[in-house]
């Protein structure tokens, strides 16, 4: 049956490309990894996308990331997979700001875990599942350090498909749960994600399963994408100083930068940059020695481990894209502790009240460490990234018991 006019969304896909060799491809064909085993990027037609659309025509939508629908790739309405998306909020530091002695700058959380299944994870298996849809795909795998698989199981659910999930025998116990809970068939595997990731990968022709791997496919960048098309948006179409994001397959940085480029090929904005702050932990840090000793790509970190699930990566195929948008930028990696994640947390949530996941917090013990070494100044505005929801990850027990038999001390309350 041919899809009716009014089922058509406006878009502008006109190819895709190797980010290595820039070899074109097809659009609307499934694709995986490019024919050097490396990363395909979605390209548009820029032109007229910026004759069709306005700054003032973003201004009267409403709604979550699906508002930049002309900046991505689904073609047809009823393959949108929709789990009520929003915008996410902007929320300064002030109180720690003026503790710090900023000058002019700001410290400001993008606050990602308000998005569906509680991480921005939402937002690119809200993009590879809708593009799963449309391209006739019936069952999706992946392997995850927790968040990935969660929102993959939820859209996979949402859009009628199968999902199959492998993660470390160690993910946080909630991400486990919650991806049976929506639907997944989640199995835990003693090794890494990478090790996680090989089994997805070997089992394509036996199970008939897609590999929804990080970057594996071309769509979800193009999800985290419009993490830098909000952003832009919410703060007037003015990019701020520096962005710090919490790296651990670098979807985000990747997509953030390949946003910033075409929203400067329409015209919203001008050639000013963040500069942009790849985030690991001691523990995994990858991307960071590569940064330090100039190479193109990083080797395979052995023996990874951080609390911070999320940027537990030890080996990533976009690390020459991570590391490109880094130094294109003028800005820099660094890795930070898991005791200072830990502590950053607690000071976070105690002088603000905002609770972070711990990739959050580690983006705020590097902004720290940046300001005091001098790589951040008191004049920047800078954004951190709070990837997931806080109430996902585990928390120091507390507990102050009361004897309701017993008269209550109030005098130690007041
Ligand atoms: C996946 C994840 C990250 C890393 O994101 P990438 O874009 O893959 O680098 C960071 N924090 C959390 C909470 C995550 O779930």
């Amino acid at each position: 049956m041919m899809p009716s006019q009014a089922s058509e969304t406006p878009t502008f896909v006109t190819h895709l490309e190797c980010s290595m060799t820039g070899q074109r491809y097809e659009a609307d064909r499934i694709h995986g990894l490019s024919e050097v085993g490396r990363p395909m990027l979605v390209r548009y037609d820029l032109d007229a996308l910026g004759a069709a659309l306005s700054k003032q025509d973003m201004a009267t939508r409403s709604g979550g990331f699906w508002r930049y629908r002309e900046f991505l790739p689904v073609r047809r309405a009823e393959n949108v997979v929709d789990l009520g998306e929003v915008m996410t909020p902007l929320i300064p530091l002030a109180t720690i700001g003026a503790r710090l002695g900023l000058a002019g700058g700001e410290i400001i959380v993008k606050d990602e875990g308000r998005l569906p299944t509680g991480s921005f994870k939402a937002r690119g298996l809200a993009l590879a599942v809708s593009m799963a849809k449309e391209l006739g795909i019936g069952h999706l795998a992946m392997p995850t350090n927790g968040n990935a698989g969660a929102a993959m199981a939820a859209y996979a659910r949402r859009a009628g498909m199968r999902a199959t999930v492998f993660c470390p025998q160690d993910t946080p116990e909630i991400n486990i749960s919650e991806i049976a809970l929506q639907g997944g068939e989640v199995y835990c595997v003693n090794g890494l994600i990478n090790d996680c990731g090989k089994i997805v990968g070997e089992g394509k022709e036996a199970t008939g399963w897609f590999d929804l791997s990080t970057l594996k496919e071309p769509y979800r960048i193009e999800g985290k994408k419009t993490m830098g098309l909000e952003l832009a948006e919410q703060l007037g179409w003015e990019l701020p100083d520096v962005i710090f994001y919490p790296t651990g397959g670098g979807t985000g940085m990747i997509g953030m930068w390949k946003a910033f480029a075409e929203l400067e090929a329409i015209g919203w904005i001008g050639a000013k940059r963040p500069r942009m702050v790849a985030v690991q932990a001691t523990g995994c840090a990858p991307i960071v020695k590569a940064f330090e000793e100039g190479a193109e790509h990083a080797e395979l970190w052995t023996d990874a481990h951080t609390v911070a699930a999320g940027i537990r990566v030890p080996v990533a195929v976009g690390d020459f894209l991570i590391l490109r948008a880094v130094r294109e930028s003028g800005g820099f990696a660094i890795a930070v502790t898991d005791e200072a994640i830990m502590e950053a947390r607690a000071e976070v949530a105690q002088e603000e009240g905002l609770l972070l996941c711990p990739e959050g917090a580690a983006t705020y013990v590097a902004y720290k460490e940046a300001l005091a070494d001098g790589r951040v100044t008191p004049q920047d505005r800078c954004v951190l990234y709070n990837c997931a929801t806080g109430l996902k990850y585990p928390m120091p027990k507390v507990e102050r018991f009361l004897d309701r038999h017993q008269p209550v001390d109030y005098a130690a309350m007041s």
